[in-house]
């Protein structure tokens, strides 16, 4: 009698053991993603196009803030103690990284410059070199180096990741024949444009600029910082003017305010431009690319 109540409870305790485990089974598969910690959206995005279903993807720095004066925040630090590969820019973009990865003590941490092999545009302001560094970090607005970006993250993915190799290759060959496809489409289309100079809110644009042979003015500087006053103001008018500029880009978190009001100077319309540097319409990185080039293409006639 005892012996068979005992085997019976060992036979419910077992049977809830297996129904645990079974419970458990899809977390646990779910748990097994690689976890990637971005620096922001762009780097978010190539990640995602790379890694697909394969990893779980955070970002640092939250949609709608100004990443070029984020600060370094203590939950930041717990997501990279947790993460198995972090992805940043470089190029002064994140010149918190370096102090983020010592803080997290995470050994296994695999981490990624996706600029890595990129050929930066140099800063030529005095100020801004002293307080951002030397280069230009607006590197993923060229569909060019978006190629060298995305490579540096596809191989952390398969250094990570071995067994699943073929997955991110195949992604990111795919991904590099849309770039391309991008790369081809506008290349001859800007060539034959008849204007070449655009304006737009922060200058963000130095490296699609030197993609396909074009020049950028801009309301605020690379870092975003400096609204014009009003003799800046004038030039850029002036500058409108001289250029045939019948279109003034404003960006979400740049003065957008002193966008429209050049725009309104010099009888240009005013049209969204993405930076990509935060969630923005909830679009991916080749769909806002497009936009940009095509409505840049549009104000050069
Ligand atoms: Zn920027």
């Amino acid at each position: 009698m005892v012996k068979k109540l005992v085997l019976l409870v060992v036979g419910v305790l077992m049977a809830a053991l297996f129904a645990g485990c079974g419970n458990d089974a899809p977390k646990e598969q779910a748990s097994k993603k690689i976890q990637v910690v971005t620096s922001f959206n762009a780097m978010a995005e190539f990640t995602k196009a790379i890694g697909g279903d394969k990893v779980e993807v955070s970002t640092i720095i939250p949609d709608g803030v100004e990443p070029h004066d984020f600060e370094l925040k203590p939950e930041n630090m717990k997501q990279l103690a947790t993460a198995q590969v972090f992805v940043y820019n470089g190029f002064g973009m994140e010149p918190w990284a370096q102090q983020a990865i010592d803080a997290a003590k995470n050994d296994k941490l695999v981490t990624v410059v996706a600029t890595e092999g990129v050929e930066a545009i140099k800063n030529t302001d005095p100020e801004e070199i002293k307080e951002h560094g030397a280069e230009d970090p607006h590197a993923w607005l060229s569909l060019k180096n978006a190629k060298i970006e995305v490579k540096n993250i596809k191989e952390a993915l398969v250094k990570v990741d071995p067994k699943n190799k073929d997955y991110y290759e195949k992604n990111y060959t795919e991904y590099v024949a849309k770039l391309d496809a991008m790369i081809k489409k506008y290349e001859s289309e800007f060539a034959k444009a008849p204007h070449k100079n655009f304006v737009t809110g922060h200058a963000a644009f130095a490296y699609l600029c030197r993609d396909f042979g074009l020049e950028q003015n801009s309301v605020e500087d690379v870092f975003a910082e400096g609204e014009p006053n009003a003799a800046q103001l004038a030039e850029l008018i002036e500058y409108a003017k001289e250029n045939h500029v019948t279109t003034i880009f404003a960006e979400e978190m740049a003065s957008p305010e002193v966008s429209k009001t050049l725009a309104q100077e010099v009888g240009a319309k005013v049209e969204t431009i993405y930076t990509i540097e935060s969630n923005e319409d909830d679009k991916t990185y080749l769909q806002r690319m497009d936009e940009n080039l095509t409505k840049i293409l549009a104000s050069l006639q």
